[in-house]
């Protein structure tokens, strides 16, 4: 669904950017279209893995077609609900006349690492750059650390200003049956409390890619909290959590006894 969602806003955005008519009466069937995309990958993926782990994947589950109708009447109750921001409103009326979409998987290079922190929809307004991201399904409705690092993508673009305090960070995320908007205006402490936070993700990583080994020990992989969590997860079928969370915790914990009484 979140795909779905994001995928129409952007076809939106630019079918009104390239000035080619768009019908809102069409929006339920581009969704289902989109959700029986997503499907159909997601399957051909799946016996990709089914191949690999030679056993059935547990994430193959037929979903009931009331089920999709569901999905995609909450993902047009979302849609429509997006597009009547004031921010759409005003790109979709010629106000704001300065605006590009990116891709989440674009890459920024950080010191020889690899970061996603390309924003959705970026816009001008005066000498102000806005940089917004949203979420269709949010746990929460602030601006969070983690889109500040969106700053770090804009000062090191071509085009746009290296000053922090020429930017507005801005999150739009479905949460609690509505969009909350916040925002927060970019400054040099926001620079250097995401650029710590960047540089602490970067080591943990280093370090959970030392502690899983050569071999990549999936048996090491910090675990989720909730089984919940897992029933959904694309790892499930080659995680140790995945199959039974609380045997791999129990399994992990002894593991980690092991290692430090053969160290001792
Ligand atoms: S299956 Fe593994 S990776 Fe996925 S949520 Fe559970 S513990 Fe985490």
């Amino acid at each position: 669904m979140q795909r779905s969602v994001r995928m129409i806003v952007f076809q939106r955005l630019e079918s009104h950017r390239n000035k080619i008519p768009w019908n809102d009466s069409e929006i339920a069937s581009k969704i289902r279209m989109a959700i029986m995309g997503t499907r159909f990958r997601q399957n051909k993926t799946l016996r990709l893995i089914e191949k690999r782990i030679r056993k059935s994947s547990k994430l193959k589950f037929r979903i009931p077609s009331s089920e999709i109708d569901r999905l995609v009447e909450i993902s047009c109750l979302r849609y429509h609900s997006f597009m009547k921001n004031p921010i759409i409103q005003n790109i979709l009326s010629d106000d704001i006349t300065e605006w590009y979409t990116f891709s989440r998987l674009d890459a920024t290079n950080y010191r020889g690492n690899i970061l996603h922190i390309t924003p959705d929809i970026i816009w001008k307004k005066s000498s102000t750059w806005n940089l917004l991201r949203f979420s269709v399904q949010s746990s929460h409705s602030e601006v969070s650390e983690e889109n500040m690092s969106m700053l770090h993508w804009a000062i090191r673009r071509t085009g746009l200003p290296s000053n922090p305090n020429r930017f507005i960070i801005h999150e739009l995320n479905w949460f609690r049956g509505k969009w909350q908007w916040s925002r927060k205006r970019g400054s040099e402490a926001m620079e250097i409390d995401s650029l710590n936070l960047i540089n602490m993700d970067i080591k943990a990583m280093k370090n959970l890619h030392d502690k899983l080994g050569p071999a990549c020990d999936l048996s090491q992989i910090p675990l989720a909290s909730n089984e919940k969590v897992c029933k959904t997860c694309g790892h499930r079928d080659t995680c140790p959590g995945g199959d039974d969370l609380t045997r791999a915790k129990l399994e992990q914990a002894s593991l980690e006894m092991l290692k430090s009484s053969t160290k001792l």
